[in-house]
């Protein structure tokens, strides 16, 4: 939920409106955080948005979802207490808009290509489309969105949250052709041969970092993207009872790994009734969520183990049958699951290595970086929309 207007009034209020104002540098997209602050406090939410947009185009996604390194940089940050700037950028997005983005009528200019719709993809596309380039996003997948749209689940990120940017994309000129696997169904030859003067790709980190862990390719064992993207593919195309490709995990699952998607697999875990476990692999303070989530995730019923997973247990079929972890010099501890879940990270999958060394192909988000979050990624989108645009303008 996000916050009412009261508690809005009071929370910028709170903020001492430094003179050096330590938040600035920890925002990657350099949003003037305070002066948004200051006009949310004015109760100006609409002049506080657009303040937000000139730096943002997605605060709506941002105000829910970014890790807020903002926070971080705050100066009660030492005290546990920073500024709630992620939840005043959620209030400003959800209350101050009013204003859609006006459809862009000016002849178009050169063409570019941006493969992959994830928030690296979207914000060069905003940001190509605002300087009246012709833009395409060519998408793999049949929704557009990347890891918003088939990972990050509904309960922190409304799929109508993610489909009100793509409208706001479309209204900017912004074309958007789903289901279409660059390097597979098309090249990038054909793309040149189309007259596109630029390529970006923006094609994300979708592979998951394998496990050396024992057990790990025993029946009943999935890494987090795999197990959260069939959910919300396979699950939603065919419910119960018509598909035998259901995820349905066993009775009884252990995450095993950290970060954002290690917390969301075990929350959806338990929502499909699964008694879910994490085990962290190291202790709270790498657990690579904030704090709120730990809590939130604890308060659902899952317990949260600083233990390291020594191996994932073999039932004598081929099956999984628990973890085996142990917190530092303890003994070893078995917990029981039929189904576990592996959140080790991802990696660009591959067919990127040497691209970006040709001409009029550049490279953007999670592809380059392999890690990051939804800000980073919309930051290297900006960043690379710019490079775009200057290159464009010496040929
Ligand atoms: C479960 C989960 C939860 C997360 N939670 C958070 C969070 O709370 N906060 C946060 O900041 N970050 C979070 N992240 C990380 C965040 O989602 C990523 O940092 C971000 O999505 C990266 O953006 P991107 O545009 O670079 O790549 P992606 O979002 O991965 O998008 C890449 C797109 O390219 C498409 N593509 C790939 N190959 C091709 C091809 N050959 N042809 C055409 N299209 C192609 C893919 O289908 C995909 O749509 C989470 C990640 C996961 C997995
Ligand atoms: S985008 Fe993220 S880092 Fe930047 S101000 Fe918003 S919450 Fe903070």
């Amino acid at each position: 939920m996000g916050f009412i207007k009261k508690i809005t009034q009071e929370e910028a209020r709170r903020c001492p409106q430094c003179a050096v104002a330590t938040c600035l540098p920890g925002c990657p997209l350099g949003i003037d955080i305070p002066g948004f602050i200051r006009l949310l406090r004015e109760g100006e939410t609409a002049q506080a948005l657009e303040r937000i947009k000139k730096e943002n185009p997605f605060p709506a996604i941002c105000g829910r979802i970014c890790p807020a390194p903002c926070e971080q940089a705050c100066v009660f940050h030492a005290d546990g207490e920073p500024i709630a700037i992620r939840g005043l950028e959620r209030f400003a997005a959800d209350f101050g808009a009013g204003k859609a983005e006006k459809p862009s009528l000016a002849p178009r200019g050169k063409k570019v290509a941006i493969i992959g719709s994830g928030p690296a993809g979207m914000s060069a596309a905003y940001y190509l489309a605002k300087m009246n380039l012709s833009v395409t996003i060519f998408e793999a997948a049949h929704q557009p969105g990347g890891l918003l749209r088939y990972a990050v689940p509904e309960l922190r990120l409304p799929q109508k949250v993610l489909d009100e940017q793509f409208a706001q994309l479309k209204l900017l000129g912004v074309e958007v052709q789903t289901d279409v696997v660059f390097g597979r169904t098309m090249m990038i030859d054909e793309l040149f041969m189309q007259g596109f003067s630029a390529v970006l790709l923006a094609t994300g980190a979708g592979q998951p970092k394998f496990s050396d862990l024992p057990g790990s390719s025993l029946i009943g064992v999935y890494y987090d993207v795999e197990f959260l993207e069939r959910l919300q593919t396979v699950n939603k195309e065919a419910p119960l009872p018509a598909a035998r490709r259901q995820m349905i995990p066993g009775p009884k699952t252990v995450v095993v790994g950290r970060g954002a998607a290690a917390f969301d697999a075990a929350r959806l875990s338990l929502r499909l009734g699964s008694a879910t476990q994490v085990v962290l692999n190291g202790f709270e303070e790498q657990a690579g969520v904030s704090h709120d989530i730990l809590n939130e995730t604890r308060e659902e019923g899952i317990e949260v183990h600083s233990m390291h997973a020594l191996e994932i247990v073999d039932d004598g079929n081929g099956f999984v049958s628990g973890v085996k972890c142990r917190e530092l010099d303890e003994p070893p501890i078995f917990l029981e699951a039929q189904t576990v879940i592996i959140a080790n990270g991802q990696q660009p999958n591959g067919f990127l290595k040497g691209m970006t060394s040709m001409e009029k192909v550049f490279a953007c988000g999670s592809a380059v970086t392999a890690a990051g979050s939804v800000v980073d990624a919309i930051a290297g989108g900006k960043a690379a929309a710019k490079k775009i645009v200057q290159y464009l303008g010496q040929t």
